[in-house]
């Protein structure tokens, strides 16, 4: 029973203790007030932007790859056409259509300045629709922005502005909808008065306690510790109430909401971490703008995301985080333990509608360790890179430029290389591992040891995927070295892209007559650089072929008003790939 202590002990315990934990250097310390919500708007400011139930398969800052999730999903009953309905009175501001991210997306701009977003539609209203289709054929391109005049297209709360669909990087039909302030940074929606129903508290899943340094001990070991975590109503807890840990610890957890009538895991609205009644961390999950938000990895145990894909939520900040979202952080959330006394901790998870779950145990000081750091291996070169200054690494045949304000935080990089018989251009070249999350890209240099002059421009740098596939990350060759930029760590070596783009059609044949038939479509895939460009021709014009990425699907819609009844066409696809090989399909229909 290493950790049991009478209550009156803990009481006068913790008054001592307040003084011990919080004596070290108190690195940045912010302390703001607990300020109200950015925006508690009135129910009435915006309606729903559908006509159904509104169910939500994902939140506002629920964390997803390399960001927090901007909008909410609404769920569409699972097939596309539902009516999506301006969420208030506004004018189309801007107009997108894109082979991923958001798909076909509308932008309303409102009288008050904010900006609502309709995003992976089916189809815009019919006036939005033929004035888009209009500009695609002016300028050749499928992919297009617009920003029509304001009230070039306007619309009343509640009108029809297009069809809900699953276009661009949407795998399943939802509707994807954003409230945006003035400066296009996007709001937590969900606090302005929709009818969503939730009564639901956030669940708590997994604790982690992370020993910070090489001194630091959790439960005797110098590594991150996981405790799963039982909750039952608004309680939470862990099998031993207690923990054993010395240093600098750091603590996080894996935390969803769920919503009234839906399985979906979304992300709480604010965690609060106490510390012997003390608050020392405190974030709510609002408007975060699209330049910060990739420091959703910086914000997560990113490791413990790319091995176990656990979203574990850290409860203290990296040194380099700038994200804002952080309105009471003592010490940086890290917990000073020198002591062999019990603490008390609460980690406490709320939603945007106040349902909350709260998380109670106690941490018995032990001591820390007196442990070197790890002994250099030969073959790996290392360095000392800090995050607030321009950091070079410079070894043979490779040359590594991290600017400033890249890293979340100081690290020791590590270098070496390995030989691979598969990869017959260069080594692979080990740049740190693939763990460490970066803020912004860095120039990655590496020099083939053999490359022909004639394969120069179809030069790029990869790295291995999950299953070892290879990743093009791009890349041009120029003064001996391939040259790109890329925002991670891993192995690297030089490839080259010599291959065409594949182009099959899918249930066609030449001559064949699409009498009765809606579309002609057609798979358009890539080995390694990726497709760039791609273009239709019917009738030695320009047709408008959409293409869905996701999917590797060419398709063009037959279009009455564009092509000549009772005749045969003649239908010639191109398609080019990152490293300018290009593919040609040749065929004929009749229509
Ligand atoms: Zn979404």
């Amino acid at each position: 029973m290493p950790c049991s202590i009478t209550l009156n002990t803990v009481k006068a315990m913790q008054f001592i203790s307040g003084f011990l934990i919080f004596t070290g250097v108190w690195i940045s310390t912010l302390c703001y007030s607990q300020n109200v919500p950015i925006k508690q708007a009135s129910a009435s400011d915006y309606a729903a932007p559908v006509d159904i139930p509104m169910l939500l398969s994902g939140n506002y800052g629920e964390i997803r790859t390399a960001h927090f999730h901007s909008g909410i999903d609404i769920k569409t009953e699972q097939v596309e056409g539902k009516h999506v309905l301006a969420a208030n009175a506004g004018y189309v501001f801007r107009i997108a259509v894109h082979s991923g991210g958001y798909g076909k997306a509308l932008y309303l701009k409102h009288p008050n300045g904010q900006v609502t977003v309709y995003g992976h539609l089916q189809q815009f209203s019919p006036a939005v629709d033929s004035y888009v289709r209009e500009q695609q054929y002016a300028r050749k391109s499928f992919e297009i922005e617009l920003y029509p005049k304001a009230n070039q297209f306007s619309f009343n709360r509640g009108d029809v502005i297009g069809l809900s669909g699953n276009s661009g990087n949407s795998f399943g039909p939802h509707l994807h909808f954003e409230i945006r302030d003035e400066l296009s940074v996007p709001l937590n929606a969900l606090q302005y008065g929709f009818s969503i129903a939730d009564k639901t508290r956030p669940r708590i899943n997994w604790l982690a306690v992370y020993p910070l340094d090489h001194q630091s001990t959790v439960s005797g070991a110098s590594q991150k510790l996981l405790v799963p975590v039982t909750c039952s109503d608004a309680t939470c807890y862990i099998a031993d109430d207690c923990i054993e840990a010395g240093g600098n610890i750091g603590l996080g957890i894996e935390t969803f909401d769920f919503l009234d009538y839906s399985a979906n895991e979304c992300g709480p609205y604010t965690l609060a971490m106490t510390f012997d009644e003390r608050q020392v961390y405190m974030c709510r999950i609002d408007s975060i703008p699209f330049s910060l938000t990739s420091s959703a990895d910086s914000h997560i145990d990113y490791e413990e995301k790319l091995k176990s894909g656990r979203i574990i939520q850290k409860l203290y900040v990296d040194p380099n985080n700038p994200l804002r979202i952080y309105k009471v952080l003592v010490n940086n959330g890290i917990i000073q333990i020198r002591d062999s006394l019990v603490h008390h901790v609460s980690i406490e998870v709320k939603d945007t509608y106040g349902n909350e779950s709260q998380l109670r145990f106690t941490i018995r000081g032990k001591g820390t360790l007196v442990q070197k750091p790890k002994v250099n291996n030969d073959q790996i070169v290392q360095k000392g890179f800090r995050y607030d200054t321009l950091n070079v690494f410079e070894d043979q045949d490779i040359r590594v430029v991290i600017p400033r304000d890249a890293l979340f935080r100081n690290l020791d990089f590590q270098y070496s290389r390995i030989k691979n018989d598969s990869c017959i251009y260069s080594m692979i070249h080990q740049v740190h591992n693939r763990y460490t999350p970066l803020f912004k890209p860095y120039i990655l240099s590496i020099r083939p040891e053999y490359l022909p002059r004639a394969l120069q421009d179809k030069a790029l740098i990869a790295n291995f995927g999950k299953k070892g596939e290879w990743i093009s990350q791009g890349g041009t060759y120029k003064g001996g070295y391939v040259t790109t930029k890329v925002k991670e760590f891993g192995d690297f070596f030089v490839a080259v892209d010599t291959t065409n783009p594949a182009i099959a059609p899918v249930g066609f044949n030449t001559g064949d007559s699409l009498e009765g038939k809606q579309n002609l479509s057609f798979r358009i895939t890539d080995s390694l650089s990726g497709i760039s460009e791609f273009a239709g021709y019917i009738d030695r014009k320009w047709a408008l072929f959409e293409y869905d990425a996701k999917n590797d699907l060419l398709t063009y819609v037959l279009d009455d008003n564009r092509l000549d009844k009772n005749r045969l066409h003649i239908l010639e696809i191109v398609v080019t790939d990152n490293k300018n090989n290009a593919a040609r399909y040749r065929g004929e229909f009749f229509y």
